[in-house]
Parts: C-alpha cells; structure tokens; sequence
C-alpha cells in the first residue's frame, strides 16, 4: 500500500494513511499522538500523507482514511464524499463518526431554537447530525470517545500484515469484572456495561464511574432484561433513557419501551 519496508529481516509496506476531522473534538486524533513508550514503532507503520494534527504535508494520495466526527454542515458533506472516492478503506474513528456522538443531543430540538438560544443575532450554518455511515459506506468503524490507542495499534498491525480485524463482541462487564470492579448496580447506579461493546478496558467503571456505552452495542444484547433489572433495582427509567441517547449509540433499539 505504501513504501517498502523491513523489520526483523520481514519485508511490509507501510500504510498510506490520511486523518480528517469533521465535526468533533478531535480527541480520537489526539489518541494516534499517545503512547510515547510506543508511538516510534507505531508511526513506524504509517506513511503519513495528510494529517494536519502531525505534519504541514498535504498530499492526496492515501489509501487508508480515518473520518472523525460527526456530519453537520454542507460543506462537511462534499468533503467526505471526495475522501470517498480515493480512499480504498474508509474507516469511522471514533464514536462521533460511528454513531453521531455527543453532537447528536443537537438533534433533540430545532436547530433554530437552538441557535437562537446559544449564537443570537449570528447566521451560523448547522445541520441535524448525521454519523458517517449516513453519508457514505463505511469499510471499518472503530468506536470510542476517544478511541483507545492500544486497540488502534492492534487494528493499524492486522492492516499492515492483511489480518483479519475484529473487535471485541462481548460487553464491558468482562472486562470490568476481571479487575474486580465493585458493579456500580450495587451502588445504585445504572451502568450501561452489559449492553456496550469491551475494547476500553473498562476505563470507567474501573474510575468508579457508570459506562455510558460510547463504545456501541455489544454483539447479542438483551435490552429487555437490561429494563428488567434496572426497574428491580428500583432505578429511572428515563435515567436510563438519557443514558442511552447520550451518545447516539443505541439508536436502533430507542424505540424499546420497558
Ligand atoms: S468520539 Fe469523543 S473524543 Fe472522539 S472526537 Fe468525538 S467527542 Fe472527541
Ligand atoms: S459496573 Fe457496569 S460494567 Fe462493571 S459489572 Fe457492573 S454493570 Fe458491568
Ligand atoms: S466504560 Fe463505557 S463509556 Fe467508558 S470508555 Fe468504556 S465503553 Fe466508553
């Protein structure tokens, strides 16, 4: 895909990648900067051809994509169809992009009550969110806010050495229990760990923190039971409402009634 180059004797070539950000933070780019311990080796795999967080180089020819961020103005759209065309893997970084992300609670009202209430008097263009996958097709989805660096050197390896790239189907809990986690259910908090996808390590639960499910739905969840247990634990539901529409992850199960 990219320039020639050994390491241990084995011949690889090194991915032509290019980032973007859309609408977002850019925090999920600031993750591929993380990991000093780890970051020469990492670099190491990548031809860098266009990634304004790193490098003042701008060249066209990249074979691999990252798309931060959601979709919400005009202009965002014509960009990303562009990128489309040349990149031979689109890849949805991060929650933003996968799912919408914190952006989409914009899509809770009018975008006019909105403006109106934060920029009055400005003309300010801004469109209902839209995740990546509404726009163009998606060849991988990495979620996360923000990813986790350690999960994208192993992603950025598989596609170095034509590996198949998998993530994680079970949910969050795994990973919390195996650190011995006291469950945040027990301390009378609504977690959503059993329906997200592991992959963080349990970054928050293990930080006495609830999931919020930035990560997505993990493979065969049961939304069902979830409702049943957090109305036996005596919980909110419309606590567990807001939960789930925080990052827009769960959307195709928003219709669920307990
Ligand atoms: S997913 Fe989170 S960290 Fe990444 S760009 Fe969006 S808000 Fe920022
Ligand atoms: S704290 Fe959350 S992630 Fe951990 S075991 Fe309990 S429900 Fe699962
Ligand atoms: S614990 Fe949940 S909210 Fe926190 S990083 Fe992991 S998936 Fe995201």
């Amino acid at each position: 895909m990219g320039e020639k180059m050994t390491r241990q004797g084995v011949p690889f070539e090194r991915l032509k990648i290019a980032s973007f950000d859309f609408t977002c933070c850019e925090g999920c780019q600031l993750q591929l900067t993380n990991r000093e311990s780890s970051l020469p080796d990492f670099l190491g795999l990548l031809d860098v051809r266009n990634f304004r967080e790193i490098s003042s180089e701008r060249h066209d020819d990249y074979d691999i994509a990252l798309i931060e961020g959601s979709i919400s103005r005009q202009d965002e759209v014509e960009r990303l169809l562009k990128i489309r065309k040349q990149a031979k893997i689109l890849v949805a970084f991060g929650t933003c992009a996968c799912f919408g992300g914190v952006n989409s609670l914009k899509n809770r009202h009018p975008v006019e009550e909105l403006i109106d209430e934060v920029y009055p008097g400005m003309i300010i263009e801004t469109l209902p969110v839209r995740k990546i996958s509404d726009l163009v097709k998606v060849d991988l989805s990495i979620p996360g806010c923000p990813v986790d660096k350690g999960e994208i050197e192993r992603i950025m390896v598989n596609l170095v050495t034509g590996s198949l790239v998998t993530l994680p189907k079970y949910p969050v809990c795994i990973e919390c229990k195996a650190q011995l986690t006291t469950c945040m259910f027990e301390l009378g908090e609504i977690c959503l760990g059993p329906l997200t996808r592991a992959g963080c390590n349990a970054i928050c639960t293990s930080g006495n923190t609830p999931c919020l499910g930035c990560r997505g739905p993990a493979e065969e969840i049961n939304m069902t039971a979830f409702f049943e247990l957090v109305k036996e634990r005596g919980l909110s539901l419309d606590d567990l409402h807001e939960k789930l529409a925080f990052y827009n992850a769960f959307e195709p199960f928003s219709s669920h009634e307990a």
